[in-house]
């Protein structure tokens, strides 16, 4: 599968503000938006006027660098999302929330969601106790998300729960820190995600 390999410093630089792609250098002084504050590349210190597509544009790209989403993938969630009744933003951004990848990062267990999704593909997340290696995967409410037994005692798993309590856990999710055990409580809403999207705007993106 395609997959973005460049510096993740740049995607930051685009958007003109930090993503929190890298963990814990992203808090740090050597973060990339707080080093150069313009746009990458040769003409990125130049000023210019988003029109309202640009805009819409910006927010679709946004959402899917913070997630490591491709455009087929993203595409396929709007659908999902605009099939059901209700608000399509708010299910488009639940729908994200829930992969298995995003939700190991939440709980703690990976300092970004790169990382977590790592750690799901080498097979050290279970999932209800089983093993379960496929990062887009999406969780339900109830569904127990674990380590496996070797898996916990990997230095940087210890060193990312460690500093969990600095990270604060979403009310949508349980953590038990002794078993290394974390649950879905329910489905997160709008306000539970704290995300810096305008997802009405990807909305009218997708809806042209
Ligand atoms: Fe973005 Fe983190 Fe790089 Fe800062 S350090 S620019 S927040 S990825």
């Amino acid at each position: 599968m395609a997959r973005y390999r460049d510096a993740l410093c740049r995607l930051c630089r685009r958007e003109s503000e930090k993503l929190f792609l890298k963990g814990d250098r992203c808090y740090t002084d050597k973060c990339g938006v707080e080093r150069r504050k313009y746009p990458p590349g040769q003409h990125g210190q130049r000023r210019r006027k988003l029109s309202d597509y640009a805009l819409q544009l910006r927010e679709k790209q946004k959402a899917k660098e913070i997630y490591g989403v491709l455009e087929d993938q993203f595409k396929r969630y709007f659908y999902m999302a605009n099939k059901k009744k209700g608000i399509t933003g708010s299910y488009l951004l639940q729908l994200l929330e829930c992969r298995l990848d995003n939700v190991v990062y939440r709980l703690g267990f990976a300092s970004n969601r790169r990382q977590a999704r790592q750690l799901v593909l080498h097979g050290h997340v279970t999932v209800n106790g089983k093993r379960f290696n496929i990062p887009s995967g999406l969780i339900r409410p109830g569904d127990l998300i674990g380590l496996n037994d070797v898996s916990k005692k990997i230095v940087v798993i210890e060193e990312n729960i460690s500093k969990m309590e600095h990270r604060g856990l979403p009310a949508w999710l349980e953590m038990d820190i002794n078993e290394l055990k974390g649950k879905i409580l329910h489905y997160p809403s709008r306000d539970e995600i704290d995300l810096p999207v305008q997802e009405q705007l990807i909305v009218e993106l997708y809806s042209k």
